[in-house]
C-alpha cells in the first residue's frame, strides 16, 4: 500500500470540452510524440509494422454514436481519455512498492519507473483504463500532465502546458489549477456545468468534462441547402446527367 497526501497545494488538471472536440486525434499524436521524442523514457511500440502492432498511448480518443431517448437524430461524440489525476487515486494506494505516487505540491499522479515491478495492480485498480504497460520496457506508464513541459524554463511561456492542450486545433482542451476557484478552468467548469467521470467510483477525479450542448431544434442551414436549380444546365447539368446514368 502506498499513501496519498492528505491534501495538495494545487490541483493541476485538464478540462475537456466534449462539445467542441472533433475527434481529430491530434492530442493523441502530440502526446505520443512528446513522450517518445523528448524528455523521459520513450513510449514504446512493439511490432509496429507487423501483424500484431501494439504500443503504449497515454491519451486515447473514443468515438460514439448516441441516439437521444426522444428519438431525435443520432449524434457523434468524441471522448478523449487520459489519467484524471484523481484525489482518491486507487492506483496509488494499491501499489506495493511506492512506485505510484501523488505529488503534494500540484496533485499530479506519477510513476517512478525505477521502483515499478510491472505487477499491473494499478492498471487493474484504475476504473478508467488510464494506465498502460509499456510493451518494451515492461513498466507502467501514464499521463504525467507533461510535468517536463509545464515547469520547463527552457520552453517559451506559451509552450509550458501539456502537449495535448498546446496542439488541440479545436480549443477543446484546457489546463490549469482546479483547486483555485478563480482560475480560468474552474470558472469554465462552473459556467458550463462540468462533470466528474464516473463519480460513483469515489475517486474524485481532478480532470473535468464539459458536456455537449443540446443540438439546435431548428436546422439553421436547411434553407440554404435547398436545391437552387431543379434542372441545372451547362457543365453541371451534363455532369449531373452523366452521374445519374452511371448510377
Ligand atoms: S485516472 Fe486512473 S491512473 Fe489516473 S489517478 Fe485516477 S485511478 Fe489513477
Ligand atoms: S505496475 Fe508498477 S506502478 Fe503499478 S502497482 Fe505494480 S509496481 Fe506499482
Ligand atoms: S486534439 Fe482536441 S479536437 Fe482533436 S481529438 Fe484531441 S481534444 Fe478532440
Amino acid at each position: 500500500m502506498t499513501a496519498l497526501p492528505e491534501r495538495t497545494d494545487r490541483k493541476l488538471g485538464l478540462v475537456i470540452d466534449l462539445d467542441t472536440c472533433v475527434g481529430c486525434h491530434a492530442c493523441v499524436i502530440a502526446c505520443k510524440g512528446w513522450n517518445t521524442e523528448n524528455y523521459g523514457a520513450p513510449l514504446a511500440d512493439a511490432d509496429p509494422y507487423g501483424a500484431s502492432p501494439e504500443g503504449a498511448f497515454l491519451n486515447r480518443v473514443h468515438s460514439y454514436e448516441v441516439r437521444p431517448a426522444g428519438g431525435d437524430a443520432a449524434q457523434i461524440f468524441h471522448f478523449p481519455k487520459s489519467c484524471l489525476h484523481c484525489e482518491d487515486a486507487p492506483c496509488v494506494t494499491v501499489c506495493p512498492t511506492g512506485a505510484s505516487y501523488k505529488r503534494g505540491e500540484d496533485g499530479i499522479v506519477l510513476v517512478n519507473e525505477d521502483a515499478c515491478i510491472g505487477c499491473g495492480l494499478c492498471a487493474w485498480a484504475c476504473p478508467y483504463g488510464a494506465r498502460e504497460m509499456d510493451p518494451a520496457e515492461k513498466v507502467m506508464k501514464k499521463c504525467t500532465l507533461c510535468v517536463d513541459r509545464i515547469y520547463n524554463e527552457h520552453l517559451p511561456q506559451e509552450d509550458r502546458v501539456p502537449a495535448c492542450v498546446r496542439t488541440c486545433p479545436a480549443g477543446a482542451r484546457h489546463f490549469g489549477d482546479l483547486g483555485d476557484p478563480d482560475s480560468a478552468v474552474s470558472r469554465l467548469v462552473v459556467e458550463r456545468g462540468g462533470i466528474d467521470l464516473m463519480p460513483e467510483q469515489g475517486t474524485r477525479p481532478v480532470n473535468k468534462y464539459l458536456p455537449p450542448r443540446p443540438r439546435d431544434e431548428i436546422d439553421v442551414l436547411a434553407p440554404f441547402l435547398d436545391p437552387v436549380d431543379e434542372a441545372p444546365g451547362g457543365f453541371l447539368g451534363w455532369l449531373d446527367r452523366t452521374l445519374e446514368r452511371m448510377g
